[in-house]
């Protein structure tokens, strides 16, 4: 095959074509000079909770204060304990130091790299009342595109008492079975958080991020938290943050949105094409494939494999221009910044494990079969090299 160049993302193909739909509606926010919040927001607001099957949404300016205005919400403060896994994006725990409450890790199932709801049981069954008592709430993730184990989550956080608070920043579309329905998610926990940075599969031109959820005052007082927390012009109920979402960024997603699906379809056939020419390559010994749950929609914002001498691997697609990334290779309890947290190195093994074994391959919808073809093909020339 001749040489190629396969690049890990590249949005400009999407972009030329919706190029036609963004112009007029950036055009409409340039003449009106109104760029904070406004009829845009207000629409995708809504179009979002209709997408997600939740009763509101709130724009704010990034997946990550999503994430902290969804603890602020719920008064998450110092001496509170917040659940989650070591194994995700740094907002996902940085939103919860932010408020000097400390996170609980988990560790992931290896296979879906989600939070392990049979580990996730043996420790709140384990931990003395006293620590149990400051456990307020739980975040999992759907991570790569895949909604976590939500059915299990959802019966434990119910008897522990804890809120629910979806990390949905990549999985926009996805759903899971819960009690026998399809759920989409950002409609199962207390408040969902969802991020429009360009790299996700609703991608803004610039930060952008959602919180969707069911409670009346909680998205009433998120409305307040995104403007300082302010409850009329100028008066404060609450310390707030400056976390609103902007026009321009709204009148984009707008644009997206009715395209999110199909997109989401390519995205799957790449990852079906590529299953299928590595079912036929032999590779079998050297890297894991993505495993994607019974009765669970994967939306694949990441392909995500496991391979044998991934660093090796990686510089040997580089140098073949396949672009690929490491998501992520440091756990987030091995982090210098959360070195106070006191934990090390071997206390979540298959999260240490995951961060040295995985690989992100191009998946984004506009991926050619060639290019698909070229991606495998190096990776069965690496490995026969050996
Ligand atoms: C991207 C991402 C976030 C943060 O979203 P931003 O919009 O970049 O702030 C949070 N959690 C996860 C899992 C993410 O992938």
């Amino acid at each position: 095959m001749p040489t190629m160049k396969v690049p890990l993302l590249d949005l400009k193909p999407q972009y030329q074509s919706i190029r036609e739909e963004i112009f007029p509606v950036i055009n409409e926010v340039m003449e009106k000079q109104q760029f904070i919040l406004g009829p845009n927001v207000a629409e995708i607001e809504e179009k979002i909770a209709q997408y997600c099957g939740s009763k509101h949404a709130i724009g704010v300016n990034s997946g990550s204060d999503a994430l902290l205005l969804s603890l602020m919400a719920i008064n998450i403060k110092p001496g509170d304990i917040v659940i989650t896994t070591p194994y995700t994006f740094f907002a996902t725990v940085g939103s919860i130091c932010r408020l000097g409450a400390a996170p609980l890790f988990v560790d992931i199932n290896p296979d879906t790299f989600n939070i392990d709801p049979e580990k996730l049981s043996g420790i709140l069954n384990s931990l003395p009342g006293k620590i149990k008592s400051k456990i307020k709430a739980i975040i999992p993730v759907h991570l790569f595109g895949q909604c976590a184990d939500m059915e299990p989550i959802l019966c434990l956080a119910m008897k522990n008492n804890l809120k629910v608070i979806e990390d949905a920043a990549q999985s926009l579309g996805a759903s899971c079975t819960l009690n026998g329905q399809a759920k989409k998610a950002g409609s199962m926990g207390d408040f969902a958080c969802l991020s429009f940075f360009p790299s996700k599969n609703l991608g803004c031109f610039g930060d952008g991020g959602m919180i969707t959820t069911d409670i009346d005052e909680a998205a009433l007082k998120l409305r307040s938290l995104r403007m300082h927390g302010e409850t009329e012009k100028y008066y404060h109920r609450y310390i707030g943050i400056n976390g609103r979402l902007d026009a321009i960024q709204a009148a984009v997603a707008l644009v997206k949105l009715p395209h999110l699906d199909s997109w989401a379809e390519k995205r799957l056939e790449n990852a079906n094409y590529y299953k299928k020419l590595f079912n036929n390559s032999g590779l079998e010994e050297n890297i894991i494939l993505p495993y994607t749950k019974k009765g669970s929609c994967h939306v694949f914002n990441q392909f995500i494999i496991r391979a044998q001498r991934r660093d090796a691997l990686k510089n040997y697609l580089e140098q073949n221009n396949v672009g690929c990334a490491i998501y992520y290779p440091l756990s987030l309890h091995q982090q210098e910044c959360f070195s106070y947290l006191g934990y090390s190195e071997g206390d979540f093994p298959e999260s240490e494990k995951a961060a040295n074994e995985t690989l992100a391959l191009p998946i984004f919808p506009e991926l050619t079969k060639k290019q698909i073809e070229y991606v495998v093909e190096k990776i069965s020339d690496f490995y026969r090299m050996e």
